[in-house]
């Protein structure tokens, strides 16, 4: 699994430690500043392509959902209500167009990966009140996962 190695902004490419949690850029010359990209030590992956890292994963892991990814997911204990693994559904208008049906995640939306993560990593650095701007799927998502 790879190490998260810095954060890194978007905007001047400053680096941060990952350490502390934190989004936006403290170093930006002018405003806004730039969000935060986590970069990850891809060191130890170096020799498998992704897809054989991706199908080792699938083949050994015990966890089911978008957990089977966790060789590329910064390396914590998961916070899951079993998200991902949604079924590919084959349109009966058009044949040969396959339709992702993210309904079926724990909270009926594609959001739930997402919140899933960020509450996982928001355990891991031990914060205790979070929030999301929201029209209704991310924060039902986000109440899900706390
Ligand atoms: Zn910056």
């Amino acid at each position: 699994m790879p190490q998260i190695a810095h954060l890194e902004c978007s905007r001047c490419y400053a680096q941060f430690s990952p350490d502390v949690p934190r989004t936006l850029c403290t170093q930006c010359p002018d405003p806004p500043p730039g969000s935060l990209y986590v970069r990850y030590d891809l060191s130890s992956l170096r020799d498998s392509s992704p897809a054989e890292v991706i199908e080792r994963d699938m083949l050994s892991s015990p966890w089911a959902g978008m957990w089977r990814y966790r060789s590329v997911l910064p390396q914590v204990e998961p916070v899951t209500l079993g998200e991902g693994w949604t079924p590919m559904l084959r349109s009966k208008r058009y044949p040969n167009l396959l339709i992702k049906e993210e309904g079926a995640n724990p909270t009926g939306t594609f959001k739930a990966r997402g919140l899933a993560l960020a509450v996982t990593m928001a355990r891991h650095y031990g914060l205790r009140k979070l929030a999301v701007p929201s029209a209704g799927n991310a924060a039902g998502a986000l109440a899900a996962a706390c």
